[in-house]
């Protein structure tokens, strides 16, 4: 049977229940992180819970635990239904409160640890890449509400997702109000161009992530030159390679986006590379 964590005590998962006065519900008030587990051994920990705690931080909420604690939630979690390879999702909540906004009347933060198989995209996707478009729907304003927040409220990649869906492709590319491509409605982006691996910055608004932050530790290991940029739609387009990247999915390559085809249409020979060293580095 699977057992959930919350605020200190395992539950059965028919049992693991929040009240519905609990902010993280009504107002998607709260923060949270996606880690992968492989071999038994938490992937980047330590940048996961570093960037938890950022995002609580970044809304005035305090974790009612401190990160070593928060460590040790995971893995008396992860024991407790047995898991070596898994999916871990770590939600904190602003806690219980009124009908109202106000975040002081919340008095105490919730903490779930969930655990789960990993759901991967199908095999084929990772030998073949996939299919974008780029959505209608501009990612959020950093001045209105960072991206590097990694929030309970993900209804602006929901909706660019639902556009990916009509358009039936599986993942889509957002871009910032200035038009430069920000990422993937739950993934970053890279793409190739005359063997330089290029990425937005931080600050095109977006969630630094963990795996764009390993790739790019790999590709000066391995002498790949790295630039932080301003991407537009067209240096999509003209790419020698794109591909996204992110805790679920690791690294998939894009081979067609809004219809035009990447160069000859296959994952291309540094994303090869790049997944072959990311896998090496996770399986130890
Ligand atoms: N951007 C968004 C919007 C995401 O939700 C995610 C996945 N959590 C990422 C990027 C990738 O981040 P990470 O590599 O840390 O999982």
């Amino acid at each position: 049977m699977t057992k959930v964590y919350i605020d200190g005590q395992l539950y059965e998962k028919e049992e693991a229940k929040i009240s519905v006065f609990d902010h993280g519900l009504l107002y998607g008030d709260g923060v949270f992180e996606g880690i992968r587990v492989y071999n038994g051994k938490i992937f980047k920990c330590r940048e996961h819970i570093d960037r938890l705690y950022e995002s609580a931080r970044a809304i005035g909420i305090k974790i009612p635990m401190d990160k070593n604690a928060m460590v040790e939630a995971m893995e008396n979690t992860l024991k407790a239904n047995n898991l070596t390879q898994a999916y871990i999702r770590l939600v904190v909540t602003r806690g219980v409160g009124d009908l109202g906004l106000d975040p002081r009347l919340c008095k105490k933060a919730s903490v779930i640890v969930i655990t789960d198989k990993i759901q991967l995209y199908p095999p084929e996707i990772y030998e073949k890449g996939l299919e974008l478009i780029i959505a209608s729907t501009p990612r959020n304003h950093q001045s209105a509400l960072s991206p590097r927040i990694k929030s309970l409220n993900y209804l602006n990649n929901i909706m660019a997702k639902m556009e990916g869906q009509q358009a039936n492709v599986r993942e889509v590319v957002m871009l910032n109000l200035e038009g430069y491509v920000c990422e993937c409605s739950a993934d970053n982006i890279f793409l190739v161009k005359n063997g330089v691996l290029k990425t937005p910055a931080a600050s095109a608004g977006i969630l630094k992530g963990i795996t764009r932050d390993t790739i790019m530790e790999l590709a000066h290991e391995m002498g790949i030159p790295v630039r932080e940029e301003n991407i537009t739609r067209f240096d999509l387009y003209v790419a020698d390679e794109v591909f996204l990247c992110g805790t679920g999915a690791e690294l998939i390559a894009a081979i067609k986006i809004d219809g035009r085809v990447i160069d000859d249409g296959k994952p291309g020979p540094i994303f090869k590379q790049l997944l072959a060293k990311f896998r090496e580095l996770a399986s130890v």
